[in-house]
C-alpha cells in the first residue's frame, strides 16, 4: 500500500521535531553529557509528588469535569491574578490543559480558519509552526537577531501582518535564545495587535524564570488586552513537572468554550492526580520554586561567562534556562557543530537551526543540568573549538 498517499497532506508536510531527530543519536550512548532537551535536572519537590500519591490513595482516579477540577481553577486564577495582574472567572474563563502543548494545538484549532495566517517570532519552540499548519493555518515567522537580543521588535511585526493575519503568538522569556522584551516593545505590540484585531496568543511557561531582578510583564496585563489575549501557562519548567504533563489557558469565556468543546472531545479532562499535584504547587510550592531559580540564576552566569572565554559569542539571556551562543566564528553550520561536538566529545547541544532559519549559526544550550557537567561540558567545548 503506498501509505504516504494516506497520510493527511498537512501532516506529512510538516518534519519531525530536530531536537528529537539529534536526540535519537544521543540514545543509548554512554558517557554523554547533555545539554539538549529543556526540561529541568530537577525531581518534582516532594511535597507536590505527595500530593499526587495522596490522591492515588484516597482513590481520587476518576475523570474530573472537562476543564479541569474548580479547587485548581481557583488556584490557578488567584495565581495568574497575583503574578501576571489579570484577573479571570475561574468558573468560565480557565482551562486545565495536558501541558502548554496541548493548550497551543486547542488555541490553534479552536481561532483559525483555513489559510488563517499565524505570526511568531523565530527562532522560536519548535511545535509552533507544526501547530498552526496542523490547524490548517499558515505560519509566518518574524526573524528576530541578536543585536536585539532575540527580542520581537514592533516594526518587524508591523511589516509582517496582511489583511490574512488572524493570531499573533508570542513566548517571552523565550524558547531557544532566553530572549525577555521590555514593556516599551510589548506596548508597541500591543497596540498593533488592537489596530489589526489580532488574537494574541502568549505562552508564558517560562515566566517565573527570570533573572538579575527582571520583572515579567504579560501582554495580557497590558491597556486593551485582557479581551484579545490567550494566556497560556504550565507547571513543567518553574515546578519541575514535565512528566505530570499539565498546564492552562486563560481567556475570555467564548474562547475556552471553544478550546473546551475540542478539548472535551479529545482528551476530555488532564489526569486527575496531576490536577491534584499542580494544586499543591501552586498553593505551596513558590520556596521550592524559587530555590530553583536562583541555582539557575547561577549556571547561567557561570555558562555565558565560559561560552564567552571560549570565544563563542554568548548574550546573557534575561530568563529560561537556555543559552544561544553564535557559533558562526567557527566556519561551522550548527548541525555540523552539535554532530562534531557530540562525536568528539561527547556533549550534546542542540543546532539552532531546529528552532527555524533563524537559528541557523547558533547553537542551544540547556543549563538545566548539574553543575559539574556543565563544567566539563565546557571545558570539552573549549577543547573542541581550539581543535577546530
Ligand atoms: N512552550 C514552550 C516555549 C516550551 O519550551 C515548551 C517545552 O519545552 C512547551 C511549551 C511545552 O510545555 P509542556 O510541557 O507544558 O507541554
Amino acid at each position: 500500500m503506498d501509505y504516504q498517499a494516506k497520510i493527511a497532506r498537512n501532516v506529512a508536510a510538516i518534519p519531525r521535531s530536530g531536537i528529537r531527530d539529534f536526540f535519537e543519536l544521543v540514545q543509548g550512548r554512554e558517557g554523554i553529557i547533555s545539554l539538549g532537551v529543556g526540561e529541568p535536572d530537577f525531581v518534582t519537590p516532594w511535597h507536590i509528588r505527595e500530593a499526587a500519591i495522596y490522591s492515588l490513595e484516597k482513590g481520587q482516579t476518576t475523570y474530573t469535569s472537562n476543564l479541569g477540577l474548580l479547587s485548581l481553577r481557583k488556584s490557578i486564577a488567584r495565581y495568574v491574578g497575583d503574578f501576571f495582574d489579570v484577573a479571570y472567572d475561574p468558573a468560565r474563563e480557565v482551562l486545565v490543559t495536558v501541558g502548554v502543548s496541548e493548550a497551543i494545538d486547542l488555541a490553534l484549532r479552536a481561532l483559525l480558519n483555513p489559510g488563517d495566517e499565524v505570526i511568531f517570532h523565530e527562532p522560536c519552540y519548535v511545535s509552533y509552526s507544526p501547530s498552526i499548519v496542523l490547524a490548517h493555518g499558515r505560519a509566518v515567522a518574524v526573524e528576530t537577531s541578536k543585536a536585539d537580543a532575540f527580542a520581537l521588535k514592533p516594526e518587524s511585526l508591523a511589516a509582517a501582518i496582511t489583511p490574512n493575519t488572524r493570531v499573533l503568538m508570542l513566548n517571552f522569556p523565550t524558547n531557544p535564545t532566553g530572549a525577555v522584551t521590555s514593556r516599551a516593545d510589548l506596548e508597541g505590540i500591543a497596540k498593533l495587535a488592537i489596530d489589526h484585531d489580532l488574537i494574541v496568543l502568549t505562552d508564558e511557561i517560562y515566566s517565573e524564570l527570570r533573572y538579575d531582578g527582571l520583572t515579567h510583564v504579560s501582554i495580557a496585563a497590558l491597556p486593551g488586552m485582557r479581551e484579545r489575549t490567550v494566556l497560556l501557562h504550565g507547571f513543567s519548567k518553574a515546578f519541575a513537572m514535565t512528566g505530570f504533563r499539565l498546564g492552562y489557558a486563560c481567556a475570555p469565556q467564548p474562547i475556552i468554550e471553544a478550546m473546551m468543546k475540542i478539548h472535551q472531545y479529545s482528551m476530555l479532562c488532564a489526569p486527575i492526580m496531576s490536577q491534584y499535584a499542580a494544586l499543591e504547587a501552586l498553593e505551596n510550592g513558590a520556596p521550592a520554586m524559587l530555590a530553583m531559580r536562583d541555582s539557575y540564576h547561577q549556571r547561567r552566569d557561570f555558562i555565558v561567562k565560559r561560552l564567552n572565554q571560549i570565544g563563542l559569542d554568548c548574550h546573557t539571556p534575561g530568563g529560561a534556562f537556555y543559552v544561544f551562543p553564535d557559533i558562526r566564528s567557527t566556519g561551522l553550520s550548527s548541525k555540523q557543530f552539535a554532530m562534531d561536538l557530540l562525536e568528539k566529545e561527547a556533549v550534546a547541544a542542540v543546532p539552532g537551526s531546529a528552532f527555524g532559519p533563524s537559528g541557523e549559526g547558533f547553537l542551544r544550550c540547556c543549563y538545566a543540568t548539574a553543575f559539574n557537567d556543565l563544567r566539563s561540558a565546557m571545558d570539552k567545548m573549549e577543547h573542541f573549538v581550539q581543535t577546530l
